[in-house]
């Protein structure tokens, strides 16, 4: 029988000073070789005791070790979706182009709203957490998401256009407690290419 593949930590799009005055290299580098690293170690761990228990026959606590593994699965996935929606400081940042534009202005009214409503949800999610951009295929509507810690609050199946990592672990060298200020920021780094890349490959489904 083949082995059970594991989760690996992605290599990031740029190098660790790209997003600098930003995000800091130290800052990144953490971020992604100790936290990133952190969800890719935490579920892998968690399929090494699955892997045991199910070839020893042996009893698991299911609900305790499934709570566990969601977590750092969505911490794993949710960073990879975030590296790749930010671009090189002077790459990146300006207004959404394209498809992405089209249906902003539709939904939101102006991309200015849309970015308000977004970084209130980013500032207003509590302790821990992520907001993203993310799409209805039903009513064919973009929709702002917070998600809690990594996976409380999530629309199952929606896809995730963009996403900002609030956890303090994300700006905190940087910005010390100042949230908002990190966000200002992030504005200026965001991957507006890839955003739009990703909604015009959802809409060809
Ligand atoms: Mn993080």
């Amino acid at each position: 029988m083949e082995p059970k593949r594991l989760y690996t930590l992605p290599a990031l799009p740029y190098d660790y000073k790209a997003l600098s005055p930003h995000i800091s290299e130290e800052q990144l580098r953490i971020h992604h070789t100790k936290h990133h690293q952190g969800y890719v170690n935490g579920a892998n761990a968690i399929y090494e005791k699955l892997d045991k228990a199910r070839k020893e026959g042996t009893d698991l606590d299911v609900k305790a070790v499934l709570r566990e593994l969601s977590f750092h699965v969505g911490g794993f996935l949710l960073h990879a979706l975030y590296w790749e929606n930010m671009a090189p400081a002077g790459a990146g940042g300006g207004a959404p182009k394209g498809t992405l534009a089209a249906l902003i202005e539709k939904e939101f009214g102006s991309f200015d709203r849309m970015k308000k409503e977004f970084t209130t949800a980013a500032n207003s999610v509590e302790g821990s957490g992520w907001a993203a951009l993310t799409y209805c295929q039903k009513t064919e509507r973009l929709l702002v998401m917070q998600i809690e810690k990594h996976n409380v609050n999530v629309y199952p199946s929606f896809p995730i256009l963009m996403a900002v990592d609030v956890w303090e672990h994300a700006y905190y060298l940087d910005y010390k407690n100042d949230r908002a200020r990190y966000l200002e920021n992030f504005w200026s780094i965001v991957n507006w290419d890839v955003v739009n890349a990703r909604l015009e490959n959802v809409l060809k489904k």
